[in-house]
């Protein structure tokens, strides 16, 4: 049987169709002396699922964690919804914005990690409220009910009260995007999820970010290289390499007619 390929279109992919969710703007980062990103250019749609391809170390995902501000961004600008994340213009200077107005955006994105990063000391349950009860101010009860339907989507109904090492590693992950969906993200992004767990635990968690998926219209960034599964849910897939876009376009396009010569051979390495 063919692959399935999303033929669904993405809605609205260029930035002339309104405000991108996420806009990168001639976005440089360097740790140290080293250049990882240098002029890089690119939006996301509201709604839009973009998955990030490339050989190690093309630097997908410091493009995650930039967004996350996990990094310090170095030069250019990201923006959410329109607005400014750690840096603005004034006066034809670049300045940062106070790391309270940051924080206030980073609330509306989620991440979820290839490490799960599960707080080991709290219970299930507990992790998924954190953010909830003391970043949002919500009511303890209502968190609570909220939690305990997202352990049901996530197919954890039975796990509230354990403690995360007690679960396999696709439990943990499967925790850990119940806790980023806890705070009613409008964008998620998922590094790597999949590739600290063992093979016969990774369908299970793809198949709950395909129900994500096909269920919200929550925007997503993501890095993987479950190709089959980047075929399935993205409307557009972003080939990097040393921190440039190579190519991008509609998975099947990417997939099945790649018109870089790196884009074949990357392609033919993991799959
Ligand atoms: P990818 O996700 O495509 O594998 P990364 O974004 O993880 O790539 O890394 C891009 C480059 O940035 C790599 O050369 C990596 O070694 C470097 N890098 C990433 N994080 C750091 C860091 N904290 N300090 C120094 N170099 C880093």
């Amino acid at each position: 049987m063919p692959p399935t390929e999303n033929t669904s279109s993405a809605p609205g992919t260029t930035s002339t169709s309104g405000t991108p969710a996420i806009e990168f703007k001639d976005v440089e980062k360097r740790f140290g002396k080293t250049t990882v990103l240098k002029d890089l250019n690119f939006t996301v749609a509201p709604g839009e699922r973009v998955t990030l391809i490339g050989p190690s170390g093309s630097g997908k995902t410091t493009i995650l964690r930039l967004v996350m501000t996990l990094e310090e961004l170095t030069g250019g600008f990201i923006f959410v919804d329109g607005k400014p994340l750690t840096h603005t213009e004034k006066n034809g200077k670049r300045v940062e914005l106070p790391s309270k107005t940051t924080r206030a955006m980073t609330t509306r994105i989620g991440m979820v990690f290839q490490q799960f990063n599960l707080f080991p000391n709290m219970t299930v349950l507990e992790n998924i409220i954190e953010a909830p009860v003391h970043v949002l101010g919500k009511p303890k009860a209502e968190a609570v009910k909220e939690a305990k339907s997202l352990l049901e989507k996530v197919g954890l109904g039975e796990k509230a009260d354990e403690h995360p090492t007690r679960l396999s590693g696709g439990q943990q992950q499967r925790v850990a995007i119940a806790r980023a969906l806890a705070m009613s993200p409008e964008i998620l992004l998922l590094d790597e999820v999949t590739s600290a767990l063992d093979p016969e635990l990774v369908g299970d968690v793809l198949g709950v970010l395909r129900d994500i998926a096909e269920t919200t219209d929550i925007t997503m960034l993501l890095v993987t290289h479950e190709m089959q599964f980047a075929r399935e849910v993205s409307h557009r897939v972003m080939m990097f390499d040393g921190g440039q876009v190579l190519e991008e376009g509609p998975p099947d396009q990417i997939f099945n007619n790649p018109q870089h010569e790196r884009t074949r051979t990357f392609l033919s390495s993991v799959q």
